[in-house]
């Protein structure tokens, strides 16, 4: 039986937790992390296609107005340690950085999400945190001064617990959504938690068809859309685009996903396009119009009930021309769901923000118990965002602690 006692108890060595507890070291607390999986930093080896898209380019402010509804939540946190301050701090532990131009990315020049986790848990140590792995924490509770955390063969008790066990999303890294009951014990409350950044699924033929083929989009689910591009899959739909609008689909709040395949065309210019082109001698066909891929455009043709694949454009009717335009600004794609938790790269859901102090981390009613990182209701796009928002607030977490214990 392993009990031990220490200032800061940090569980999970994820992203946040690794993070956090380079920065409790750093400050000269005494810093013990609890690590269910064999290693530490698990899904950080198979983020960015293992890669590891860092951060992004982008400034606080900016960044914030990608986490929706978490964006005034998060900025204390951006403003406290910025993404150009998180590449500083990656730079400066030996992981030179490059970005790339697709969305503001940040990845490591060396494209080794491996070399991401090993600097990171090089530093923690070198900065004197100590990481007990294969230890599944089964539950904490509070007791007089401080915290207590249970793992099968034996207990940590703490000054400081630091909650960061992250989602239930990619469950094979580690991550099965253990944090929620705990949290929900407490008497706090938790948004309910579904995947989201995850590829959709559709009961469709056609989009199943177009499996492989990759469009220049615009997404649009209720209010939000998406310039980002969109792949269409054996099951439905992936790439960024999609996944960025996946969480209504899991919440079960939408049907149907709307592409604009022509996005750098209005819905004016392309009607008159296409009735100039009818008027046209040997009218042009539509093909020599709609530089869309032949899969697509036959799709589109037969979805328009044009008669054929690539008709000449005073062939259309004053019906189909209708047809046509909706499917080629605001194709309809049915979507029955998502492919769950097992293919998500984040949770939506988590620990309500309203339960948490955005300037401390710190659990309102609960002193001394800090939550962040992904078991946070809070979700970013795809683009290193969502490790920022872990990198962010551990910082801010591990700078609260030791203020508070100094
Ligand atoms: C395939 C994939 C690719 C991704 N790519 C990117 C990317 O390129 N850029 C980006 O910004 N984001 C990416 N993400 C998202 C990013 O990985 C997460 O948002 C981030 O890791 C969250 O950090 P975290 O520390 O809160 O949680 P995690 O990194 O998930 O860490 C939580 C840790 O807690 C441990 N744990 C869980 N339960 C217990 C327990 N009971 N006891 C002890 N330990 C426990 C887990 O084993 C895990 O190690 C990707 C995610 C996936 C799945």
């Amino acid at each position: 039986m392993a009990t031990f006692d220490t200032q800061v108890c940090i569980i999970g060595a994820g992203a946040a937790g690794l993070w956090a507890a380079a920065a409790c070291a750093e400050r000269g607390l005494q810093t013990w992390v609890l690590e269910k999986t064999k290693r530490t930093g698990t899904k950080i080896l198979s983020s960015g296609g293992s890669r590891c898209n860092l951060t992004t380019t982008l400034g606080p402010k900016e960044t914030a107005k990608h986490f929706g509804a978490g964006h005034n939540f998060i900025l204390p946190a951006l403003r406290n340690l910025t993404p150009q301050a998180a590449r500083a701090h990656f730079e400066a532990i030996g992981v030179a950085t490059k970005t790339e131009a697709d969305f503001e990315k940040v990845f490591p020049v060396s494209d080794s999400a491996l070399q991401v986790q090993k600097a990171m848990e090089r530093h923690a140590r070198a900065m004197g945190a100590t990481f007990r792995v294969n230890t599944q924490v089964t539950g904490i509770s509070a007791i007089p001064g401080g915290w207590k955390a249970e793992f099968k063969d034996g207990s940590v008790t703490c000054q400081k617990l630091l909650l960061c066990v992250g989602g239930q999303s990619y469950p094979a890294t580690g991550t099965r959504g253990d944090g929620y009951p705990w949290l929900r014990a407490l008497g706090l409350k938790v948004v309910h938690p579904v995947p989201a950044l995850v590829p959709l699924s559709s009961p469709i033929g056609w989009v199943r068809e177009l499996s492989g083929v990759s469009v220049d989009a615009i997404a649009k689910v209720g209010k939000q859309t998406r310039r980002r591009p969109v792949l269409f899959t054996h099951k439905g739909l992936s790439g960024p685009g999609p996944m960025d609008l996946s969480e209504p689909f899991a919440r079960g709040q939408a049907k149907e996903l709307l592409l604009d395949l022509l996005p750098d065309q209005s819905w004016e210019a392309l009607r008159e396009a296409l009735m100039d082109g009818a008027q046209r001698p040997g009218s042009p066909r539509l093909a020599s119009l709609v530089k869309l891929s032949r899969r697509v455009l036959e799709t589109v043709a037969d979805l328009s009930e044009l008669g054929e694949a690539n008709p000449k454009l005073n062939q259309i009717n004053k019906k189909q021309r209708h047809r046509l335009v909706e499917n080629l600004k605001a194709l309809r794609v049915p979507i029955n769901g998502t492919l769950g938790f097992t293919k998500a790269e984040v949770t939506a859901g988590g620990l309500a923000l309203n339960q948490v102090d955005r300037k401390t981390m710190q659990v309102h009613g609960h002193p001394g118990l800090y939550v962040f990182g992904e078991l946070l209701d809070l979700t970013g796009p795809i683009g290193g965002f969502n490790f920022q928002a872990a990198w962010s607030t551990a910082q801010l977490a591990a700078e609260s602690v030791a203020k508070e214990l100094k």
